[in-house]
């Protein structure tokens, strides 16, 4: 697992807006996970790796289209994960401080938080991609299964499928765990925001302070619930069964 893209207290993760999420059905589906922090402000290698591309995302580019992420960074981690390269892309810099082909260590900055492509105000949007070609738009990963989680955190993960098995798009789940607020994770809205090929999740809500969770999800006036245990540092994983 790998550190977190920001430095302490400089920003948040944005939780309306997750992997696979679409902002209350107002946008695509993320490919990533935002950031909200102030322009300016510095963003660092979650693990030691050799800058991809710094730059304009231009060309080579990384989005849908040309300057979908503005100034890039992506950096191929010195971490594979069961033989395949595993890259982190940081989106809509205001400053590229790093060089193509350069190394860099966990921590070091590679940029400033900016609003450059296709974004709504400063903040950092971020990915972890899988495989030889990081400019292929649909080999996201959800960052939040791969970023270690904070000391006394672990981090949930599950399933939402019906009653034959099929992961559930689109469906919010909701979690009340120790010390905290109700809060949600919708599972993932399509196939092109895929799961971990070993978990097979649809939803992930990681920095879950370790103790009991209630995960519950309603279908059709049904309310499904269950309770895990977060353990810190760990991965707990829920399947949630629709009735017919
Ligand atoms: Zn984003």
């Amino acid at each position: 697992m790998f550190g977190e893209p920001l430095p302490p207290g400089i920003g948040g993760l944005s939780t309306n807006y997750r992997y696979g999420m679409t902002w209350d059905g107002t946008l695509a589906p993320h490919h990533g996970s935002d950031y909200t922090s102030a322009l300016g402000q510095p963003v660092i290698a979650v693990g030691a790796g050799t800058v991809f591309y710094g730059g304009p995302d231009m060309g080579p580019f990384f989005g849908i289209k040309p300057d979908f992420y503005g100034n890039v960074v992506v950096i191929k981690l010195d971490t594979a994960w069961n033989e395949t390269d595993v890259y982190a892309l940081y989106g809509h810099l205001d400053t590229v401080l790093v060089q193509t082909g350069a190394a860099v260590s966990a921590g070091e900055v590679l940029g400033t938080v900016g609003e450059t492509g296709v974004a709504y105000g400063p903040h950092l949007h971020f990915e972890i991609r899988i495989g030889d070609d990081p400019t292929i738009y649909t080999r996201v990963r959800n960052p939040e299964l791969w970023l270690r989680p904070q000391p006394f955190h672990g981090v949930l993960a599950g399933r939402v499928v019906n009653a034959a098995g099929y992961l559930v798009p689109g469906q919010r789940v909701y979690y009340e765990c120790a010390n905290s607020r109700k809060r949600h994770v919708d599972t993932y809205w399509d196939i092109y925001t895929p799961s971990d090929r070993v978990l097979l999740e649809n939803f992930v809500a990681g920095n879950i302070l370790a103790g009991e969770c209630v995960i519950t999800t309603e279908w059709a006036g049904t309310r499904i619930e269950k309770t895990t245990r977060i353990e810190k540092g760990k991965l707990s994983f829920v399947v949630l069964t629709l009735p017919d």
